[in-house]
């Protein structure tokens, strides 16, 4: 919260959060990486009242779960869907390095779904400071904490969950979102995947963080411009591909 509403500025740097996640509108932060526009100086940025809807899609759930990053006994399925309504903060810290401006996050797992949460953090965390990530298209670098104050929270939760953590945003047990400071990964995504990622979970893992982180940046949707090229990240892939490939990576773009 405290990161949006006092450090937005310097954070994002020449980039103003004014309105993002407008649907069918670009955000002038991306307007502004794509060198289309001047932003306004100086003008508060109202993140906290333009939630992200990721709209309610209704997917065929793959028949395997991701080898990784699991835990339950042998044979027995994860638990992905029944909600204990808890939430978890995964302790320890991911420091941010170089000298950018900070961004905070905290990584919250619902009690009882079937994740390693350290495993979680840490792929969270690997994705966020990849050289092909954010770190390289805004002046800023991500540091994990378990404080209470943070920027960011990234939870993963139950289908049951994130529907209520993503309101007013209708996630339909399916999706994930990101409204004011937090991005809810739905686990029956993270585990899963989407059909269309071909079992590459840990590229849609990176997907759906980058994608939601993006929206927190201030980034809105786009879409596929050319089959076979790789689909932007702020795409919404869980949806389908629309002829383009899985990517993950803000700066992997169709040329
Ligand atoms: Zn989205």
């Amino acid at each position: 919260m405290q990161w949006f509403s006092v450090t937005a500025l310097a954070v994002l740097g020449t980039v103003m959060v004014v309105h993002p996640d407008v649907t069918g509108r670009r955000s002038l932060a991306a307007e502004v990486v794509a060198g289309a526009s001047t932003p306004v100086a100086q003008q508060a940025p109202e993140v906290k009242s333009t939630p992200t809807p990721t709209p309610s899609v209704h997917l065929t759930t793959p028949l395997r779960p991701a080898p990784t990053l699991t835990r339950q006994p042998k044979g027995a399925k994860p638990n992905v869907t029944a909600s204990s309504g808890k939430l978890s903060v995964v302790p320890g810290v991911d420091k941010a390095t170089g000298v950018r401006d900070k961004l905070t996050y905290r990584v919250e797992i619902e009690q009882g779904v079937s994740v390693n949460p350290a495993a979680v953090a840490a792929a969270i965390h690997k994705t966020l400071t990849d050289a092909r990530g954010w770190q390289a298209v805004h002046p800023v670098s991500f540091e994990r904490t378990d404080k209470a104050d943070v920027d960011l929270r990234i939870i993963v939760a139950t289908p049951t969950l994130t529907d209520k953590l993503c309101l007013p945003l209708d996630t339909g047990g399916e999706v994930s979102c990101r409204v004011e400071d937090r991005v809810v990964l739905n686990a029956k995504r993270w585990m899963y995947a989407v059909p269309a990622y071909g079992g590459d979970v840990a590229l849609y893992r990176s997907y759906l963080v980058n994608h939601e982180v993006g929206h927190a940046l201030g980034h809105g949707h786009s879409t596929c411009a050319k089959a076979k090229t790789p689909a932007p990240v702020m795409m919404q892939q869980t949806k389908g591909l629309g002829g383009c490939r899985p990517n993950a990576w803000p700066t992997i773009k169709a040329t």
